[in-house]
């Protein structure tokens, strides 16, 4: 399988490092611990008037680079390539920030090991980013495109009711193996991604998406699979 693993929030602690910076600077301030966090944006679930600091905190040299991996995060990244899923970090970096690119870099070197450098993915839109699954945190992750890959929710207290599977350091590899046996159609030939190349199907047959229900796959008259949209339920009003 090939799966793209969000950076901040997923494999290193992004609300920790704010949160040590923020009980330094003030002392007396009831920090937000992570079982209490209620929004995707930290900022958001602290007083309106830190938000501007925060934002500060998260650009300044060498913030990214300090940040702690979220516990159970390398072992498994390591155990997901062992096990041959080809395993990326593919993350979108602070555009305000001069040193976030680089310090993601370095950091995936620091606690995943030199050679990981080359499977780091910076994009401000992961839809334009190739995979069979996502897992992020974001409840929703948008972008340009239609996305080739199944968003799998990184499950975090502000994510519960986010659509789609959920998954964690605990059960990540075994949700891939799903999905792996997701991606092979009953004759066991390996299921087509968009744009791709299928031999065994005729123009114009439609293959119904194995991840996302309502989504079908057509095969074009030059033989790359497309999507349709027909299936797809009428909303309710
Ligand atoms: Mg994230």
């Amino acid at each position: 399988v090939l799966v793209l693993f969000d950076q901040d929030g997923v494999v290193a602690d992004f609300d920790g490092g704010v949160n040590a910076k923020l009980a330094v600077l003030h002392p007396n301030l009831v920090l937000v611990e992570p079982s209490a966090r209620r929004n995707f944006y930290l900022h958001d679930d602290y007083p309106p008037e830190y938000r501007d600091e925060i934002g500060a905190i998260e650009c300044e040299e060498g913030f990214i680079l300090g940040l702690a991996p979220v516990p159970g995060a390398v072992e498994a990244l390591h155990a997901m390539l062992g096990a041959g899923h080809d395993v990326r970090i593919c993350t979108a970096p602070l555009s305000r920030s001069t040193f976030c690119p680089g310090e993601k870099v370095q950091w995936v070197r620091d606690h995943l090991g030199a050679e990981w450098a080359s499977r780091v993915i910076l994009t401000k839109d992961k839809t334009y980013v190739r995979g069979d699954v996502l897992v992020d945190d974001k409840p929703e992750v948008k972008g340009a495109l239609v996305p080739a890959w199944e968003h799998l929710v990184f499950e975090r207290p502000y994510n519960l009711g986010a659509k789609g599977r959920h998954v964690n350091w605990g059960n990540c590899e075994q949700v891939l193996s799903e999905v792996e046996d997701g991606l092979r159609r009953p004759d066991g030939e390996a299921y087509v991604a968009e744009g791709w190349w299928h031999p065994n199907t005729k123009a114009g047959q439609v293959h119904d998406h194995p991840l996302n229900p309502g989504r079908s796959w057509s095969v074009a008259s030059h033989g790359m699979c497309e999507p349709v949209y027909t299936k797809r339920p009428a909303k309710r009003r």
